[in-house]
């Protein structure tokens, strides 16, 4: 019988996956929230002005991995609550899907009156917004994120 070392953990960072790399710093995002186990910050394919996607801040495979499920959504509600203060979103769509990035993710959408979305989001539509645009609705957001909901 051969000896074999340990499998690391299951949470632990993986120099591999861009979401962990977003959550060390090694790579860029406009945040719009942070806590003690959630990160949230802009998608870069935004399918709105606002689109966010909160991520666990150790590296779980799916969102139902997250040992706090309530507490992860509530964190994706603050933010879904500054889209409609900020940012005026008529109403918010929080999605999971999980298939594009193996790091645990909640999409949190905002729809706004004529968004060219139709009934449901169309995943093909992504917005192009300037980089300036991009800081400024993270600013705006995360002023307008009220931590005490
Ligand atoms: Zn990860």
């Amino acid at each position: 019988m051969t000896t074999r070392s340990l499998p690391s953990s299951e949470d632990a960072p993986r120099s591999d996956c861009v979401f962990c790399r977003i959550v060390k710093g090694e790579i860029p995002c406009h945040k719009v929230y942070e806590d003690k186990e959630y990160l949230g910050f802009l998608d870069i394919t935004p399918r709105n002005p606002g689109h966010s996607l909160i991520v666990t801040k150790r590296h779980y495979r799916w969102v139902d991995d997250a040992p706090q499920f309530g507490s992860y959504f509530e964190a994706a509600k603050r933010v879904g609550l500054a889209l409609k203060s900020a940012m005026g979103a008529l109403s918010v769509s929080y999605l999971t899907l999980g298939n594009e990035v193996p790091h645990a993710h909640i999409w949190v959408v905002p729809r706004y009156r004529d968004d060219g979305h139709g009934g449901v989001i169309d995943w093909k539509l992504v917005k192009q917004i300037p980089p300036e645009e991009m800081k400024r609705i993270a600013s705006l957001l995360s002023k307008g994120i009220n931590t005490s909901v």
